[in-house]
């Protein structure tokens, strides 16, 4: 951990390229440390908040925010500027948000984009660093996470020369990874492949990648149709947001191309009611999108300190695991225990999946504007499970933990009826984690 009280009488400086011209090395020192350990614990956030009688900092990892140091509140001002500095951020503006991005050059060599936001909140400017590491991102299609079955699935509809694939989930639920995992697969000199995002979060040589972010006048709409002139097979489009956007992609779709996108839903039944709702032909969906998947990320259990425990039939059967699934009148599950070489039990974090190709029964229901009760059932009885049954699966094959899952996941009958509460009855019934004990080695 870098040291949390930077000494004012230090005379270590390693960024010179970096000073800008803030005479303040300790502090310069100090923030290279803190970007270089967010780096090496693949951290995707980092936040700097000034309160009124505390200043802390905290990393997000694996998705959840971790405090890694409160610096003396006397540091705050030089530490937002010399955050403003490095990021070409006006550094007396400090009623206004301000948004820029740095390049963060690391000890080993390696340069890094990090994009740098600021908030004037009651006792200060908060910055929040968001790191964008390409080298860090997993772009195997097989260490995702996916169930043999499903990747073959969405192999099949990536490998097929047009129709649409869209990739749903909350922010935050791994779906730009997935989509740079397919065109990964697909990045070779035969195909013209190309993006548009708002931002860019990961680089791939051999890819046309557009960023919109920042820039007045261009939109997602006029970058898709730039790329239609230009002799395109592959289309990735960052995310279908309005009618304009998803009509582009559509009819590109239906006209010889690849177009792989995202949406913000629930499930992958759920999206085609979305589709619609936004104002997309129901004939143009059934005749373009060829497969929908819906993700989420779940912590790891650490391998080296997780537990078993005998979980009885009726919990499983509760959880949502079908009948029939357990020949056992119990299996063993894992809880998190925690050691030296985790956070709190979990390390890393996995994807889980629904992979929903569009059959012909399916592309029948959606010309008849069913509804996602209709068209989830519809799913069920074509083999595709849902993210609980995803998750379940994870938990038997001792990856993650049950409670981790019932967090993350919607039990089955729960998916389009919210207002029930079972998931929290289940979760009571549940083997409580247990509390970190003694590091082991
Ligand atoms: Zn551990």
């Amino acid at each position: 951990m870098a040291n949390p009280n930077p000494n004012p009488n230090s005379s270590h400086d390693p960024a010179p390229a970096h000073r800008g011209g803030l005479d303040d090395a300790p502090v310069v020192h100090w923030v290279q440390q803190l970007l270089e350990q967010a780096v090496s614990l693949k951290a995707s956030d980092l936040h700097f908040e000034p309160y009124e009688h505390h200043y802390r900092v905290r990393m997000r990892i694996d998705g959840e925010l971790r405090e890694m140091a409160s610096p003396p509140m006397a540091l705050k001002e030089r530490l937002a500027s010399r955050i403003k500095v490095l990021s070409r951020l006006d550094i007396a503006e400090k009623r206004l948000p301000q948004d820029g991005r740095m390049k963060l050059l690391l000890s080993s060599g390696r340069e890094l984009d990090l994009r740098v936001s600021t908030l004037p909140t009651l006792f200060g400017e908060k910055l929040v660093i968001r790191i964008l590491d390409s080298a860090q991102a997993q772009l195997d299609l097989n260490r995702l996470g996916y169930e043999a079955a499903d990747l073959q699935r969405l192999l099949q509809a990536i490998r097929r020369p047009h129709g649409m694939v869209l990739m749903t989930g909350p922010t935050g639920s791994g779906k730009t990874q997935s989509l740079y995992a397919c065109l990964n697969l697909l990045n070779t000199a035969e195909l013209n492949i190309a993006t548009v995002e708002d931002p860019c979060e990961i680089q791939l040589p051999g890819i046309n990648q557009v960023n919109v972010h920042g820039k007045p006048g261009l939109t997602f709409a006029i970058a898709l149709r730039a790329f239609l002139r230009q002799d395109p097979d592959v289309l990735m489009v960052g995310e279908v947001r309005d009618l304009e956007t998803a009509n582009i992609a559509i009819q590109a779709a239906q006209t010889g191309h690849l177009v792989l996108s995202t949406l913000h839903t629930n499930d992958a039944p759920s999206t085609l009611v979305r589709l619609r709702n936004m104002g997309t032909a129901s004939y143009n969906i059934a005749a373009s999108v060829t497969l929908i998947t819906a993700q989420r990320l779940l912590r790891c259990l650490c391998p080296k300190c997780k537990e078993s425990v005998n979980l009885p039939l009726a919990t499983w059967l509760q959880a949502g695991l079908p009948p029939g699934w357990l020949a056992a009148q119990s299996a063993p599950a894992f809880v998190p225990v925690g050691c030296g070489h985790c956070h709190k039990g979990f390390s890393g974090r996995t994807g889980i999946f629904q992979v929903m190709p569009v059959s012909l029964a399916m592309q029948a229901l959606i010309l008849q504007e069913a509804g996602p009760q209709t068209l989830a059932e519809q799913a069920r009885r074509e083999g595709v499970g849902t993210l609980r049954l995803a998750g379940l699966q994870k938990v038997l094959q001792g990856i993650t933990s049950l409670n981790e899952v019932l967090a993350h996941t919607q039990a089955p009958e729960l998916e389009h009826d919210p207002a029930q509460s079972l998931a929290q009855e289940i979760a009571q019934g549940l083997p409580l984690a247990r509390t970190p004990t003694e590091a082991k080695p």
